[in-house]
């Protein structure tokens, strides 16, 4: 029997409007989560519920060298420090979180001493990796929404797919840095690479 978990990639301060590396619409994507999982409809479709926060202690070259400018490719603004108000998960959708009493909450921590993209590089509080409590559950498929769609939510949900989850990104509760790339993904990134698009 399928039994599916809803990834919630970095719905962070510091990546919503105001943050310390804005992206258009996360707030947006951040009401709109917490909206649909105050629906019993919706979080009924959910075996286990994971979000996921970038947790940067100290990562490197995941940040700009203090007076170089960043690329915004593989060098970014300082960001999502770890316990920072910037790297907390928007209120309203952490309340919505903490609401859920049907389903398990994970909570994954990522890019502590380095870049980390994908959810699946990321550790619970217990350092378990997230496929291993994915597993414990018997979760058989993941639908992956949060910010941003082509960074983040790209390489969580190709993970998944390697992984062998049968993957779905969540386009209404989903937002890019540049809407082409986005484009891309949908139309060809994301099907080459067997991750449905909805
Ligand atoms: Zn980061």
């Amino acid at each position: 029997m399928a039994r599916r978990a809803l990834i919630l990639v970095d719905v962070q301060y510091d990546f919503c409007e105001g943050g310390a590396l804005a992206v258009a619409g996360g707030l947006d994507v951040a009401h709109s989560l917490a909206a649909a999982l105050r629906d019993e409809e919706f979080l009924s479709a959910y075996d286990v519920v994971v979000t996921t926060q970038d947790w940067h202690i100290d990562p490197g070259e995941h940040f700009a060298a203090p007076g170089e400018e960043p690329d915004f490719r593989v060098s970014w603004p300082v960001h999502c420090v770890a316990e920072s108000d910037g790297a907390r998960i928007v209120d309203e959708l952490a309340d919505a979180v903490r609401g859920i009493d049907t389903v398990p909450v994970i909570e994954v921590f990522k890019g502590h001493y380095a870049a980390a993209y994908s959810g699946f590089e990321g550790v619970t509080d217990d350092d378990e990796p997230l496929i291993d409590r994915l597993r414990a559950h018997g979760i058989t498929d993941v639908d992956v929404a949060g910010i941003a769609t082509d960074y983040c939510v790209k390489e969580t949900a190709l993970h998944a797919a390697q992984a062998g989850l049968r993957t779905t990104v969540l386009t209404d509760f989903a937002v890019g840095i540049r809407a082409p790339d986005v484009a891309e993904l949908y139309a060809d990134g994301f099907p080459a690479a067997g991750v449905l698009v909805r």
